[in-house]
């Protein structure tokens, strides 16, 4: 039997009622707050990760899924990348249709994405190779603190409609790429002394880009972490600023959030505001459901135009573990059929094609009985595949034109003819 990948897996119909209902939500979110729908490549250059994400992250470092594509006519073959995240990609788009062109002074380029990314990750719960990203960022040449605060506010309204609400905001600043210098100078001295009992991976972010040591999920490496100077409490002065301006205009709107100077997100991108939501219960280990920050400058990295960013991400398979069961059984019971069709005899299965097609175009969901069924039997099977209404058409129905509309979680049933069952699920 073949089965599937390692970290990947099968999101089965009986789930999907729940990835609708969080999609429907973020699309409906995105577009009361301006924000316009882009699809991107699942396949790009890997340059553009190894540039984009950077070298030192884990992502790039160990995560990703590449190949060579020998399809290229000089047979050189080219380097190729699974997205891992689909920030770099909207960047790339933004930059390649430079869609900054027309811009007045102030304007922002809106855009969202729903999709599928890949990192080989160790799978565990919450934690697949390839999962699922709803995502947004906010591009142009404004890098205004309450840009900030609006999309966190958008965030805030997709999980309280969600009815997600054990949750908490970690917030950070990790300050200005340009003048981190001197912070890092000092925390590679901090590190150094202890050097030898940190893991592998942190001996390569030292090397790299110490900062990254913060992301480390390692036990021991964590207890020394703690100790470390935080890039928080060396802010430059104008980082400092933006992080207050951040925090009032979060204050202004009576959202709550938790200052975590070790939060420096695992991607090389971030400038100043980084946040991270997380699950207070219900998720184990994975908890954190939306990561997200600024990125002034990726444009640049990539090529671009100078170019203001700040963007989230959030786990749609995490956000699906997260619903609370309330929700989750309203969502599954709305997506089961409306009516299923009961018919008794040849003569009536015939007209009962008729009906079904009729009150589909009326926008019913039916479901028809193909097989030959005892009334008990056939009662049974539409209670088995949650329908909420049987509609019994037997021989005197079809003469008549009147049907039997049962509702099989009360048990009343009332004889209708069409437009007044069309009339009643209007
Ligand atoms: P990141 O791009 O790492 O900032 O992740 C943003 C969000 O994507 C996280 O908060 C998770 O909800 C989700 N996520 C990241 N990696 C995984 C994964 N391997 N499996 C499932 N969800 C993930």
């Amino acid at each position: 039997m073949i089965q599937t990948i390692r970290g990947t897996r099968d999101i089965l119909p009986e789930e999907i009622a729940l990835w609708h209902r969080i999609e429907a939500v973020a699309s409906e979110g995105f577009r009361r707050y301006g924000f316009r729908e882009i699809r991107t490549p699942i396949i790009e250059k890997t340059e553009l990760f190894s540039r984009g994400v950077g070298e030192s992250s884990d992502i790039v470092n160990k995560e990703m899924y590449t190949f060579t594509d020998r399809a290229r006519e000089d047979r050189a073959g080219e380097s190729i990348t699974l997205r891992p995240e689909c920030t770099a990609s909207v960047v790339r788009s933004y930059i390649q249709h430079r869609m900054y062109a027309d811009h007045s002074p102030g304007e922002l380029t809106k855009l969202y994405y729903i999709g599928p990314m890949f990192r080989r990750e160790r799978p565990q719960a919450g934690r697949y190779r390839q999962f699922f990203q709803v995502g947004a960022e906010v591009l142009g040449d404004s890098d205004d603190p309450a840009i900030e605060a609006e999309v966190i506010e958008m965030l805030d309204w997709f999980l309280g409609e969600l009815k997600i609400t054990d949750t908490t905001l970690l917030i950070n600043s990790v300050g200005d790429a340009t003048t981190r210098g001197d912070y890092l100078v000092g925390l590679r001295e901090a590190i150094e002394p202890d050097l030898e009992s940190y893991c592998e991976d942190c001996h390569h972010r030292y090397a790299t880009n110490a900062l990254r040591v913060f992301d480390c999920k390692n036990e021991a490496c964590r207890a020394l972490i703690s100790r470390l100077p935080t890039i928080t409490e060396s802010l430059d002065e104008a980082s400092r600023e933006h992080f207050a301006q951040f925090r009032a205009h979060l204050d202004a709107r009576g959202i709550g959030y938790t200052v975590r100077p070790e939060m420096v997100r695992g991607l090389d991108y971030y400038t100043r505001t980084a946040f991270e939501i997380v699950a207070n219960s219900g998720l184990g280990a994975q908890n954190t459901i939306v990561g997200g920050g600024r990125y002034d400058g990726l444009s640049e990295t990539l090529g671009g135009p100078p170019t203001k960013g700040f963007g989230f991400a959030f786990g749609l398979d995490r956000l699906v573990m997260a619903l609370p069961e309330s929700e989750a059984a309203s969502r599954r019971a709305a997506a089961a059929p409306e009516i299923f069709i009961v018919s008794l005899g040849d003569e009536a299965r015939a007209h009962a094609a008729l009906v079904a097609r009729e009150l589909r175009r009326a926008g019913i969901a039916v479901l028809l009985d193909f097989s030959e069924r005892k009334m008990k039997k056939a009662l049974a099977l539409a209670d088995k595949l949650h329908a909420r209404h049987a509609l019994i058409i037997g021989e005197n129905e079809t003469a008549s034109r009147r049907y039997g509309l049962k509702n099989l979680a009360e048990g009343t049933q009332e004889s209708l003819a069409i437009d007044e069952i069309i009339a009643k699920f209007a």
